[in-house]
């Protein structure tokens, strides 16, 4: 890796994704620290560019696809693309087995929408090379379809969802769309969906499926075009997601999704991992 590899990540004015951002330019990476608001990202990327480290900013909002065009043309156009792409970016409001409206899309869109708008949108700008390309998607362990805490109810869907002959986008997106009609029509609860932090489980369960069908998707690529595409849990870390109530830093929140990034074993994808291990999904 060097100051030619060109690595994004979304979500960085804070948090984890700051912390992977700064370790992918220790690591002599030159990286997009992108934000969707404009003065805080700046504001972030200039603490890392005092430390001599090679980060430029650009807005990036994951829901926007406005924002997602201009920044795709930008990095085209400076760039000729990117060689890694973390999909940080992500919310989460729920406390507890309650779903408001407004709350579960707002999840849904965010974490499992925009991560999918990013993965369509870099896919074809992502640089040809002997290491190949990588996707690495922060989840979470509470999105697990087989956990043994807060899994998906449902048995039926839970099958389809594991089962890579039956995985789908139209499976996925139609698993996620499920959920928010029944947040919707107050049915939600008798839905088989995960008991707690509901929506944001629900989102991230899609990420992983996503990841899992991409790998999939993307493992009939020529040699020098192949992209490796994998997701993994930071932990319990203390953010502002979990009112700095996690138990790990930022920084270990971020070693595994560095270490995904960076890893040299071309062959991994469509893998889970956690403390730089793969995990069930
Ligand atoms: P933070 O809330 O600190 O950071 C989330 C980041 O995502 C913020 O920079 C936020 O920007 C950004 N973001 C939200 N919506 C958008 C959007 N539409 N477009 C672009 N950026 C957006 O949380 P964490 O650092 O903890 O979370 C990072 C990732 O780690 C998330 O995907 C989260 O789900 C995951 N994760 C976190 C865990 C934890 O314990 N903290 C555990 C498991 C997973 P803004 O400041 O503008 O809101």
């Amino acid at each position: 890796w060097s100051s030619e590899t060109i690595a994004v990540v979304t979500g960085c004015n804070r948090g984890i994704g700051f912390e992977i951002s700064r370790q992918l330019a220790v690591h002599g990476l030159t990286v997009i620290l992108t934000s969707r608001d404009s003065n805080v990202g700046l504001e972030a990327a200039r603490v890392l560019q005092e430390g001599a480290l090679n980060v430029l900013f650009h807005q990036l909002d994951v829901l926007d696809p406005l924002s997602i065009k201009q920044f795709s043309e930008w990095l085209q156009q400076n760039y000729g693309g990117l060689d890694i792409l973390v999909n940080n970016a992500g919310v989460n409001f729920n406390l507890g087995s309650d779903n408001s409206v407004e709350y579960a899309q707002r999840v849904v869109a965010t974490n499992y929408f925009g991560t999918k708008n990013m993965i369509q949108a870099m896919i074809p700008l992502m640089k040809p090379s002997t290491a190949g390309a990588r996707i690495v998607n922060v989840s979470s362990r509470l999105g697990r379809l087989n956990g043994r805490r807060n899994r998906l109810e449902d048995v039926t869907l839970r099958q389809q969802l594991s089962d890579i002959d039956s995985l789908s986008e139209e499976l996925i997106d139609g698993t996620v769309s499920t959920f928010v009609q029944q947040v919707e029509d107050g049915t939600w609860t008798s839905g088989g969906w995960p008991q707690t932090f509901t929506d944001y489980s629900v989102s991230k369960l899609a990420v992983n499926a996503y990841t899992r069908l991409m790998a999939k998707v993307l493992s009939n690529r020529l040699e020098g075009h192949k992209i490796y595409i994998n997701c993994y849990c930071p932990g319990w870390v203390k953010t502002a997601m979990t009112g700095y109530a996690g138990n790990i830093s930022a920084e270990d929140g971020a070693d595994t999704g560095v270490w995904l990034a960076l890893l040299p074993d071309q062959a991994v994808t469509g893998k889970f991992f956690a403390e730089r291990r793969e995990i069930n999904f």
